[in-house]
């Protein structure tokens, strides 16, 4: 696939950008190697600095690249300024805890012992472009604050951000060689990990891509973190607040014009209220303004491919055909642009294809359950594993719900989102590992143990 930047609102094509070749490649890699060998020694404060300013020029500059990850991959431009924004709290919060979560760990034995945490050295990161400064800036900020240097692969689509994002680290004083974009293809990576000087990878994005990344790393014996694919449930029960519940189901679905890992997509809802639910949420789908993501009013943009609107397409009509009902929408929008209407399936049958897949735009599934053992139950029947939104204001069914779904996440009466301060990522076919947090930072350190002897020669 070529690297280009094609505007996902009308067709046309912005820039298109050469593949490095194999020995640009090679180059990038040595950078990124002798960058590492001075990067580890720059004190904490320093790099904590850079982090700041980084955030302060994200800040500052928000309009402009907001702009650019709207015309690459069409996102609402509203919803882009605050992907911008959230990449400036992330930078901010990793310069100001990673002292507390990289601090050594005392552990009490008989001698003097402890943990430290040491960086592992080039990290090699294959990002999506659904979220392209987001899913970048949630690994880069904890990385490059715990001393690791970085080769970002982002995805073809969006080269001017991975461009933006290499722009502006340099400007914010990390050293040359600390984060590098490597405009490459998906058949490119497999050399660049094999590289010896590679130390680990990050994946996020689909299945396919995590079982040709996963199992190459495994082979090398290198660490890796994948962050993949989800169709997290939306649980109603009798008792939740159904107006914020309903509202929130939509927000949930649509975010992201419908294109994140994170959105709700299967929705199951109690029998007592499902009648009501199911008659609103439809409702607020069709509410939903589709439309050009420059203007303020817009909620759902054009996706970002042709072959986005093209599987979603398939999708909706292998349902139809396993049995399901269109409640609203169904069809891609006639024009320029790759569009596709808010859509609600019913009846989706349990043992077609589509029951166990990731809807991958602004298509929802809806469920009627006749208890929260059968909510519980479908939530669950699900290769993926990523998280999951329920709402009761029961704390029986709470306790439940947080113990029994099977997910990398549980929120009770709220959206899912991600925070820098939290752990996120799956289980089951959505990956392994975690990003953000400490738990997130520690993926890519060395947990060295240290052991002293005590004077007195003890064991
Ligand atoms: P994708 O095709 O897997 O692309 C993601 C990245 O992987 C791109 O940079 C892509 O490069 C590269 N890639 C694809 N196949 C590869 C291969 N065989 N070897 C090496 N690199 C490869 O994903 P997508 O369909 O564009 O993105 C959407 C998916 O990402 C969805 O499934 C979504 O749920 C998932 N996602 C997960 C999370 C999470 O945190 N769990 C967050 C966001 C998105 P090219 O662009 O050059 O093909």
């Amino acid at each position: 696939m070529a690297i280009e930047s094609i505007n996902p609102a009308n067709g046309k094509t912005l820039r298109r950008f050469d593949s490095l070749t194999d020995e640009a490649v090679r180059e990038k890699i040595a950078l990124a190697a002798e960058a590492f060998r001075t990067y580890a020694a720059v004190p904490l404060e320093h790099r904590a600095l850079c982090m700041r300013k980084l955030a302060a020029i994200l800040e500052h500059e928000t309009d402009d690249l907001a702009t650019i990850i709207t015309l690459e991959m069409g996102k609402p431009l509203h919803a882009a300024r605050l992907e911008v924004l959230k990449c400036a709290t992330a930078c901010r919060y990793y310069a100001d805890n990673a002292a507390r979560i990289l601090a050594p760990e005392s552990i009490p034995t008989e001698n003097h012992s402890y943990v430290r945490w040491d960086p592992l050295g080039i990290i090699l990161a294959v990002m999506p472009w659904n979220f392209p400064f987001w899913q970048v800036f949630r690994f880069l900020a904890p990385a490059l604050m715990a001393g690791n240097v970085a080769l970002l692969k982002h995805a073809s689509n969006v080269p001017q951000c991975a461009l933006s994002i290499e722009s502006l680290v340099r400007r914010a004083g990390f050293p040359r060689g600390t984060f590098q974009t490597l405009l490459i293809e998906a058949r490119q990576v497999e050399a660049v990990l094999a590289d010896e000087r590679i130390a680990a990878v990050t994946l996020t994005g689909s299945e396919p891509a995590g079982r040709a990344i996963g199992a190459q790393a495994g082979w090398l014996i290198k660490k890796s973190v994948l962050e993949l694919g989800g169709s997290d449930p939306f649980i109603v029960m009798p008792s939740a607040d159904l107006d914020l519940a309903i509202e929130t189901a939509v927000k949930a679905r649509c975010v992201n014009s419908g294109q994140s890992c994170i959105a709700a997509k299967r929705f199951l809802v109690a029998d007592e209220i499902y009648d009501v639910f199911e008659s609103r949420f439809v409702a607020g789908m069709d509410a939903m303004r589709v439309g050009d993501p420059m203007k303020d009013e817009t909620d759902i943009g054009p996706l970002a491919t042709p072959r986005i609107v093209d599987e979603l397409e398939a999708q909706v009509k292998a349902a139809v055909q396993a049995g399901a009902r269109i409640l609203t929408g169904g069809e891609r929008m006639i024009g320029d642009g790759n569009y596709f209407e808010p859509t609600v399936l019913t009846g989706v049958p349990r043992t077609s294809a589509v029951y166990r897949e990731e809807l991958f735009g602004p298509v929802a599934m809806l469920f009627r359950v006749q208890n929260l053992n059968e909510a519980i139950a479908i939530a669950n029947d699900t290769p993926f594993g990523l998280s999951a939104s329920a709402w009761t204001r029961d704390p029986a069914e709470q306790q439940r719900l947080v113990s029994e779904l099977q997910c990398g996440a549980v929120f009770l009466n709220a959206m899912v989102a991600s925070d820098p301060r939290l752990p996120f990522g799956g289980i089951k076919h959505s990956g392994y590992g975690r990003e953000l947090s400490a738990a997130g930072m520690r993926e890519f350190l060395n947990a060295k143990t240290v052991v002293i002897a005590s004077a007195n020669g003890s064991k």
